[in-house]
């Protein structure tokens, strides 16, 4: 049947997201943005966008399937010709009585339009994801399933793509992207400019972000590797801001050293003045509040920009093994520490953790509710120490530095870091995983000595 497909990627958390069946491998969107509304809709902050995918297909498919939420989807082509469209539910057919052929390649149009809002996610911790829109000033934050609030995307982790983005705002206002600002020209409009970003890698959906307001904009490099950095904070409030991100250079540089270069072309935080409660480590720009970006500890700032590594440029297969983000996330932050502070004892830290993360579940598969919750965050460091000091050092980040290189722009699983994991330390290692990962009850520290 032609509904065949309304299937997603196959995530066991998210079994709507994505697609099965397709690749998309360069999506290029244009937007506009009418603050006051376009004078058609009579609705204030109106997003209008033609997206242009190419898809290419990796089933034979009934129908082009693409994850939108509640935008109002327009018109739709294929390689040119005018297409039928069906939307229900989030959920995109185009074509749906035609039939689509594995390895064939095709270029998708979409114009839609709308007031894009945040969606539920469902992971009951009450965030609402996707598109924030106050007044003149809208951002995103779409982790895990908000992209498809203002993208037509093929919504999953594990199909990433060279994401253009083109916005025309009026002239007052100014827009800042995930990738490089390569082009700000008058707009199509009087009294309008467009803004074109294009990042240099491939992005998750989820990762790809887009603000429009008023910035106080930096520009620098990181003192060693040369990293360029670029940091969006709100407009006049430079002086508060700069401060709290001025290490970003030289955490680039350590965190290069330990992982392998890193990974994109460009980044730096934007600061959006709202209050959204946490951070996101969106591609090459991660997401600060204003609360957090004027308390952020360096720990968070080191967090998220470790993200770029482990989660952005490898990221989760499926959701379920977000500990791959989030546990080597947060471990970065002790490494962190340990570099920087003579008289910090990553050991000890690490004893305190898990005495106070003791009661922390599994990990290796968790539901909704617990992707953000503690374990993932704390058993997961827990579990990277605890390989650290059953392998040695020379293995250890050895295996980081594999592990990166292997899978960059990647998706990945637990199973192939285990496997990696073993064959650098020479020995199975089935049964430590096991233990740290899925059993009710975390295993204790190795004691010293350790191996090197
Ligand atoms: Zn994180």
């Amino acid at each position: 049947m032609a509904f065949a497909n309304l299937d997603g990627v196959g995530d066991n958390l998210y079994p709507r997201a994505g697609n099965a069946g397709m690749d998309v491998v360069q999506v290029d969107v244009a937007f506009d943005w009418y603050p006051e509304g376009d004078g058609v809709t009579g609705v204030e902050g109106t997003l209008g966008a033609v997206a242009t995918l190419d898809v290419k297909l990796t089933a034979d498919r009934p129908g082009l399937q693409f994850d939108v939420g509640s935008m109002h989807v327009r018109s739709a082509m294929i390689d040119g010709t005018v297409v039928t469209v069906s939307h229900t539910d989030g959920e995109l057919v185009l074509a749906a009585e035609q039939l689509f052929h594995r390895g064939d390649s095709h270029r998708v149009v979409v114009a839609y339009v709308g007031r894009p809002e945040p969606i539920d996610d469902g992971t009951g911790a009450e965030i609402a994801v996707g598109w924030h829109g106050l007044g003149e000033h809208s951002y995103v934050a779409s982790e895990p399933s908000g992209a498809s609030s203002w993208l037509v995307s093929n919504d999953h982790p594990s199909d990433k793509a060279i994401y253009r983005l083109s916005v025309t705002t009026p002239d007052h206002l100014e827009v800042v992207a995930t990738g490089t600002l390569r082009l700000r020209q008058p707009g199509p409009r009087p009294a309008t400019t467009t803004w074109i970003f294009e990042p240099r890698d491939p992005i998750a959906s989820y990762l790809v972000s887009i603000a429009i307001g008023r910035f106080d904009l930096t520009e620098d490099r990181a003192p060693r590797t040369g990293v360029a950095i670029r940091h969006a904070f709100p407009e006049g409030r430079m002086a508060e801001f700069a401060p709290v991100f001025a290490a970003t250079g030289a955490m680039i540089d350590t965190l290069s050293e330990l992982f392998g270069p890193y990974p994109f072309e460009v980044y730096g935080v934007l600061v959006v003045d709202d209050s959204l409660g946490y951070a996101l480590e969106n591609q090459t720009l991660s997401l600060f509040d204003t609360d957090l970006g004027l308390n952020a500890g360096s720990a968070t700032v080191l967090h998220e920009l470790a993200h770029q590594w482990f989660g952005n440029s490898l990221s989760v297969a499926r959701w379920s093994e977000i500990w791959l983000n989030e546990g080597f996330a947060t471990y970065a932050e002790a490494l962190w520490a340990e570099q920087r502070d003579p008289s910090y004892d990553i050991d000890e830290a690490m004893a305190e953790k898990w005495r106070n993360g003791a009661h922390l579940g599994p990990i290796g598969e968790v539901d909704r509710h617990e992707m953000f919750g503690p374990a993932v965050y704390q058993r997961g460091a827990l579990t990277l120490h605890a390989l650290r000091r059953t392998v040695g050092d020379d293995a250890f980040f050895a295996l980081l530095q594999r592990w990166v290189a292997t899978y960059r722009n990647q998706s990945v699983t637990t199973a192939q870091f285990v496997t990696m994991a073993s064959d650098l330390a020479g020995r199975g290692l089935d049964d430590f995983f096991h233990s740290w990962l899925y059993e009710e009850t975390m295993a204790p520290l190795p004691q010293p000595p350790f191996p090197r």
